[in-house]
């Protein structure tokens, strides 16, 4: 027996640890893992780890993780051979299309494609293949609100981020980052950059209804009522004018409408608010004078300020604060990462982008709006329950699980339930993939190459980190590309047996060519079979990305920067090259608006505030639920893991002492929880963590429905709070769901 040590990034959340992987050989050559740990050596995660991260070798092993596809043969699940899945997508699938057209195939993407290279390069090549106008996926469950209104305001989806390591001064809402390590702002270690903020003398204020696991470590929690963000920010703008605190300083001339933006947040004082925030409006206006009088600081806004009805207004004026109190884009304060392999804010130039359009078109049945391509998760039960021309009736899922993920899941599990034909990439059989007509899964993480092409676009620091596949996949298993650009040629109409070579050779001229035709790219007007003979063979993710990194802000541009990064410079450095510290001053060099400025009061935004002007006289007593999360959990993913699952139930119900008491709950004893679309049955945490009126159970539990293949899961005494959360509770701008205020009612079970 033989020991090797591999590194890799960890691909399980947006932090992207780096990973020290030490594998033994057996006499037959089969590797096994044997320990993982933080790589010291990686240039942004410096050994850091969490429990997740040291499981992927249990992930690996995992007996129900399909090592071949699966298809339904009488009611069940067999196994059969990759040709004969394709063929049997082939019979059911594509007389649906001829019959009734493209849109009755609805497909979701789900979260983990997000972190892997194969369903980021490739989702495309499937979406515009199907060519459905029914597209969904995991964003309008978590973080649509951000993205629109960073798009609204900057042109295109670049979110700025806190700069961490610098900052003085750090709000948080709606972030737990303790138990998940951040979110749209990848920074590993993000628990361990938040200690030496307060080690430099600096000040963590968390905003949150739960004094979460970051809270207790803050200089100073408020527990705001569900949904009142977008009233304490507005309420913060507010003492920030009102008070002579705000400095655009050099952004002004690079702004429109901010007087508009103060004019109509004159009226939302700090004593105006209270009740919609449930805080004190002294503390609110120290906490704007708190924020200004910092040498720099920065407001984050995450989860919790998106999955909840004012979504989009809270992520608006989370860097509408930031902008009045001088913070965007210097340093320690709000900043645009810039990633390696290019974003739409480093390509083009300012003025020369069309911005972001909402709205373009509604969903067939309910009438929701688009964004980014997409229409709320919320429209899916709706669209396959509607009889007319358009309903959908098969359905693709990549790396999904809405059935867990998505709002009132029962409707949802029924809905799947009534389709003619379902496919699935995925890896198990869950409480969604267990609809499917055949399943189709990818390698494991180990087996799978990664760089993560979205989340570093959201860094804390400019970083590139590139890792081969650790393991092999066995002989006859192709790799996740494989499978998306298969299933692409299928629908294109190339058969069940299509050739992914081809198709992948269209992909990547498609993507050198627009580089080409780019005149403010690196390789404008080169000769394009030229830079395909630099491309070393490569095929598949490792071609476009190399192109991506060669092209991009830090590239070679095909030779004419020798210094600069590909994917060779990459594997040359395993643990990652690090890139730089974020550089302020990159506004208007990141603006896509058609005006090339800031646009600080975009139209729907100046719409929606008469939303927000009507919730402040609204009654405000009943219970109402929201979400958390466990750092040994991630979303429905992990509950299969044995050592991350063991220990005392955390699928609970948090309530607090007061409320147990006029409830005539008991501690450890169950409760009904009923919302106007549910009802579970679920054991209670009596804890003053949780603000009197609220009530809190965590997600990605309730695995135990029948057909489901996740034996340990299936162990565990979760609910799938999904069940409670409602389709019509939405942030109406962006039809991202509510998950976060829900009125519910509680009594003894
Ligand atoms: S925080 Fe944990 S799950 Fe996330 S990347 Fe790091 S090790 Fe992996």
């Amino acid at each position: 027996m033989s020991e090797r040590i591999a590194v890799r990034t960890c691909p399980l959340c947006e932090a992207g640890c780096g990973l020290e992987i030490t594998l033994t050989s057996n006499d037959d050559g089969t590797e096994r893992v044997k320990r993982i740990r933080g790589d010291r050596d990686d240039v942004f995660s410096g050994g850091y780890i969490c429990p997740k991260g040291s499981t992927l070798g249990h992930l690996h092993d995992d007996p129900d993780r399909l090592r071949r596809p699966v298809a339904k043969r009488d009611g069940e699940f067999v196994e059969v051979s990759w040709d004969e899945a394709f063929a049997t997508i082939e019979a059911g699938l594509l007389p649906i299309l001829e019959e009734h057209g493209r849109d009755a195939c609805a497909i979701y993407l789900g979260n983990p494609g997000a972190h892997s290279l194969g369903p980021m390069l490739y989702n495309r090549t499937l979406i515009s293949a199907l060519g459905s106008r029914n597209r969904f996926s995991a964003s309008t469950v978590d973080q649509r609100p951000k993205e629109l209104s960073a798009g609204l305001m900057f042109g295109s989806v670049a979110v700025p981020v806190p700069d961490l390591d610098r900052t003085d001064f750090l709000l948080m809402l709606g972030a737990n980052p303790h138990a998940s390590n951040g979110s749209l702002c990848t920074a590993p270690d993000f628990p361990g950059r938040l200690d030496r903020l307060q080690e430099r003398g600096g000040t963590l204020v968390v905003v949150d209804p739960r004094r979460s696991e970051t809270a207790e470590r803050a200089d100073q929690h408020l527990a705001i009522r569900p949904g009142g963000d977008a009233h304490l920010l507005a309420a913060i703008a507010n003492v920030l004018v009102a008070d002579g605190l705000a400095d655009v300083g050099r952004l002004a001339e690079h702004t429109n409408g901010l007087d508009d933006v103060t004019e109509a947040l004159a009226s939302y004082t700090p004593e105006r608010v209270e009740r919609a925030t449930g805080l004190d409006a002294d503390a609110i206006r120290t906490l704007a004078h708190d924020l200004a009088a910092a040498p720099a600081a920065a407001v984050y806004g995450r989860i919790g300020t998106c999955t909840q009805e004012f979504g989009t207004l809270t992520s608006w004026l989370v860097d509408i604060v930031n902008l009045l109190s001088g913070n965007l884009d210097r340093i320690g304060g709000a900043m645009f990462a810039k990633g390696a392999v290019g974003q739409p804010s480093t390509k083009g130039a300012p003025g020369t982008g069309r911005g972001l359009r909402i709205g373009r078109v509604t969903s067939r049945a309910g009438g929701r709006p688009e964004s980014l391509g997409e229409f709320p998760v919320t429209a899916l039960p709706e669209e396959i329950e509607t009889p007319g021309d358009g309903q959908v009736r098969a359905l693709i899922t990549v790396a999904g699980n809405p059935v867990s993920s998505n709002p009132n899941s029962e409707r949802l599990d029924a809905a799947l339930a009534s389709l003619e034909f379902m496919v699935a990439i995925d890896p198990y059989v869950n409480e969604t993939t267990r609809h499917a007509d055949v399943i189709l899964p990818p390698p494991s993480a180990l087996e799978k190459s990664h760089y993560d092409i979205a989340l570093l676009n959201f860094a804390v620091r400019n970083v590139a980190n590139y890792s081969p596949a650790v393991l092999d996949t066995p002989d006859d298993q192709p790799e996740e590309w494989e499978i998306l650009v298969r299933l692409a040629g299928l629908l294109g109409g190339a058969g069940a047996n299509a050739d992914v070579d081809a198709i992948d050779d269209q992909v990547a001229a498609a993507i050198l060519g627009s580089a080409v035709r780019d005149e403010h790219s690196s390789v404008h007007g080169r000769d394009l079979t030229e830079l395909q003979e630099q491309l070393d063979g490569r095929r598949g993710p490792e071609r476009l990305l190399d192109i991506m990194l060669r092209t991009g802000p830090y590239g070679d541009g095909f030779g004419t920067d020798p210094e600069g990064l590909s994917l060779a410079v990459l594997e040359a450095n395993p643990h990652g090259v690090d890139l730089g510290a974020l550089e302020p001053e990159r506004i208007p060099g990141v603006l896509r608006t058609p005006s090339g400025k800031i646009e600080a009061f975009p139209e729907p935004m100046r719409v929606d505030l008469a939303r927000l002007e009507a919730s402040l006289d609204r009654e405000v007593d009943g219970l109402v639920l929201v979400g958390r999360r466990h750092v040994r959990s991630n979303n429905s993913w992990m509950h299969n893991v044995r050592v991350l699952t063991k220990g005392r139930n955390r699928c609970t119900l948090q309530v607090h002492p007061d409320d147990a008491d006029r409830l005539g709950l008991v501690e450890g004893s169950p409760a009904t929880v009923r919302s106007r679309v549910g009802e579970v049955s679920i054991d209670v945490e009596i804890t003053d963590a949780i603000r009197p009126g609220v009530v809190s159970i965590p997600h990605g539990f309730g695995q135990n429905l029948p057909g489901v293949r996740l034996r340990v899961a299936q162990e565990y005494r979760g609910v799938n709070t999904n069940v409670l959360t409602d389709e019509h509770f939405v942030d109406e701008v962006s039809g991202n769901i509510a998950l976060n205020g829900v009125p519910v009612s509680v009594s003894p079970s």
